[in-house]
């Protein structure tokens, strides 16, 4: 080959990679100050999914205040859309109603513009209420009310049920994080803002100092707010970072009390008092925890006395890291043709609609350890209405994630 063909072949090669069209929800969210690599399209594929943990660690509010800068939508702290009504802030009939099964649905219509990636990342974000809480989002068929989630411009919700169908807007360019998602569907759930909570004062300082006069109405405290006698969550995702409108670079708006330092704002997903809250709130029966630490261990209720008949508990465990990787130390169920009667079993992701890692697993052979193939699992437990036994520990790690880098070095 000439050097000109070579020139022309590189150049074109040059512009095959560049050039690829990332997909729009990371536009938003990818400026980095890092040294720029050459994109490939292996690059490409690696970049987060919509439904995964942020790498930039930035608060799940702040990527919400950064598209919403540009919105035309009148908008309260930030992401709320203004009631007609301002009173109605109790929100005492805007609850959505539970089904005589006690599973609350909550229909809903797509914006026909989301893509395949788009539709992923708000199933995955739905489906963690729906292992996690008695919250089903389901496609709506002819119901009066419902949420019709659209790419409008920003990332904003009403406050509770309104009535007929209501906007939950989450932007392709920007708003595509599960954390992001979650909080504006909590807040079409009902949830406020966890700072603007009755208590707050006992848990953060406000710094109004740093805080333009424009902005101070969006750290607003409802005197009246339902708190559903649950505690205080710095780690909600409806919490705002520390530095949400700040006015002053590298000064906090909201600091915890009396200890500085307790990291408050979230970039992983709702958090268990998240779960709780909406359980109480909804009357909802569930045994879920969150694990999501670098590692941690789990056991069966009572181990390694024997567990109790009827029970189903979950347990999401979420690392930062890629992979969750599952060992158990203890395994005692007991046995049933077809581990009908109890068992556990693990999922390669936050869903029981996520493919199947471990299928039901009952008797007293240790299972082998488990790897998903992201940072997220899901463990089941079910236990029948006869025989108990010693059930089960098992601990979990983050394995470490490969990068190319590391794998060719
Ligand atoms: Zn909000």
């Amino acid at each position: 080959m000439d050097l000109k063909r070579f020139l022309v072949f590189a150049a074109f090669l040059l512009h095959a990679a560049l050039g690829f069209p990332i997909q729009e929800n990371y536009e938003n969210s990818t400026a980095t100050t890092e040294p720029t690599e050459v994109t490939t399209q292996e690059d490409i594929y690696e970049s987060p999914l919509p439904t995964e943990t942020d790498e930039e660690d930035e608060d799940i509010f702040d990527k919400i205040l950064k598209v919403n800068k540009d919105s035309s939508q009148f908008l309260q702290e930030g992401d709320i859309v203004p009631r007609r009504s301002r009173s109605a802030i109790n929100c005492r009939h805007c609850n959505w109603p539970q089904s005589s099964d006690g599973i609350v649905r909550i229909p809903y219509v797509l914006d026909p513009t989301y893509e395949e990636s788009h539709v992923k990342g708000i199933h995955d974000a739905m489906a963690e209420f729906e292992a996690l809480t008695c919250i089903n989002f389901v496609k709506r068929k002819a119901e009066r009310d419902y949420l019709s989630i659209r790419s409008a411009d920003g990332c904003w919700s009403n406050y509770g049920r309104v009535g007929g169908g209501q906007t939950v807007s989450v932007m392709k360019g920007g708003c595509m994080w599960k954390g992001v998602i979650q909080h504006e569907l909590e807040h079409a759930l009902g949830f406020l803002h966890e700072h603007s909570r009755s208590d707050r004062d006992k848990h953060v300082k406000i710094m109004w100092e740093y805080i333009s006069p424009a902005d101070r109405p969006d750290f607003k405290k409802f005197e009246n707010s339902n708190n559903l006698g649950l505690p205080y969550d710095y780690s909600s995702v409806m919490h705002y970072g520390p530095y949400t409108f700040t006015n002053t670079t590298g000064k906090a708006t909201i600091v915890p009390i009396p200890d500085g330092s307790v990291p408050i704002g979230q970039r992983q997903g709702m958090s268990n008092l998240d779960v709780a809250k909406i359980n109480k709130l909804y009357n909802c029966s569930r045994c879920s925890t969150i694990l999501d630490g670098p590692s941690g261990s789990l056991t069966s209720a009572n181990h390694p006395k024997n567990y109790s008949d009827n029970t189903n508990c979950v347990w999401l465990l979420r690392t930062r890291s890629r992979k969750v990787s599952l060992h158990f130390q203890a395994f005692q169920l007991q046995k049933t043709r077809g581990c009908q009667g109890d068992y556990v079993k693990v999922y390669d992701g936050s869903s029981k609609s996520s493919p199947v890692l471990m299928d039901k697993t009952c008797g007293s052979k240790i299972p082998n350890d488990i790897v998903a193939s992201s940072n997220l699992m899901l463990v089941e437990f079910i236990t029948d209405g006869a025989h108990t036994a010693s059930g089960f520990q098992a601990t979990f790690t983050a394995v470490r994630r490969q990068r190319r880098s590391s794998i060719h070095n």
